[in-house]
């Protein structure tokens, strides 16, 4: 078994484990592979041990993964998400080349998204990233009436279907903290909820290696797991 069959298996277990320890169900919390830098051999090896949702950060080094899995591997049928920062120039790459997006923080992307999206792909489904810590340096819309304009725009665009919320929160390693500021995300996505009830608002992607346990007990449905998975990332090679 290769080294990152064996770290899916533990992240899985740990997932389970967090689920059990504050009694959600399990197969509630989705694992999301992020193979931002890694090799095309990495996401092979995880996606034979199983996985088929991979994150990607870079549109264009992901939607060359998309490309080769879909023409070498099509029987894979990964699954693909873009979850960095999304200039407005480079949203094609992302409508024609990816399943989810979890970085929409402005009506000019999702309007962009949804116009180019291609014809014949289903609906992109996607998420509103949230800056809940407020820091100015992180991306992400933070203010609820921003949030709710940004919701009643998407739920107007055919070719998006919007799904839930997503965060990066501030890294601090204290448990508390890092629950209260997932517990903020997710008090909003109920609030969005009810707003919108004809929404399929079932999604929270929020966790990451060093606080997945914390975001789990706030009622994340998807964790976002790099380094976990494939090891260190090395930002020098090309
Ligand atoms: C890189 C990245 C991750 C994965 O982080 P790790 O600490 O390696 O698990 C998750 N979410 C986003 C948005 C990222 O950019």
């Amino acid at each position: 078994m290769s080294s990152i069959q064996k770290n899916i298996e533990q992240i899985t277990s740990q997932i389970t484990a967090a689920q059990q320890k504050c009694g959600r169900p399990l197969g509630s919390v989705q694992l999301l592979a992020v193979s931002k830098t890694k090799p095309k051999q990495a996401i092979l090896d995880a996606a034979l041990a199983g996985q088929v949702a991979f994150g990607e950060n870079y549109v264009q080094e992901g939607a060359d993964k998309v490309d080769y899995f879909s023409k070498h591997h099509p029987d894979l049928d990964l699954e693909w998400h873009f979850i960095g920062p999304i200039q407005s120039n480079k949203t094609r790459l992302v409508a024609e080349s990816f399943a989810w997006v979890h970085t929409i923080d402005r009506a000019k992307v999702a309007q962009r998204l949804n116009d180019q999206r291609p014809e014949g792909m289903q609906p992109l489904q996607v998420l509103i990233q949230v800056n809940t810590s407020s820091e100015s340096s992180k991306s992400g819309t933070s203010e609820e009436q921003e949030i709710f304009a940004l919701a009643e725009l998407i739920s107007s665009l055919p070719n998006l279907t919007l799904r839930g919320l997503m965060s990066i929160p501030a890294n601090v390693a204290n448990y508390q903290a890092q629950l209260a500021a997932f517990t903020q995300l997710a008090e909003m996505k109920n609030t969005l909820a009810q707003r919108f009830p004809d929404l399929p608002l079932d999604t929270l992607s929020m966790g990451m290696s060093g606080d997945m346990e914390a975001a789990i007990e706030a009622g994340s449905t998807m964790v976002r797991i790099g380094t976990a998975i494939f090891g260190a990332r090395d930002y020098n090679k090309p």
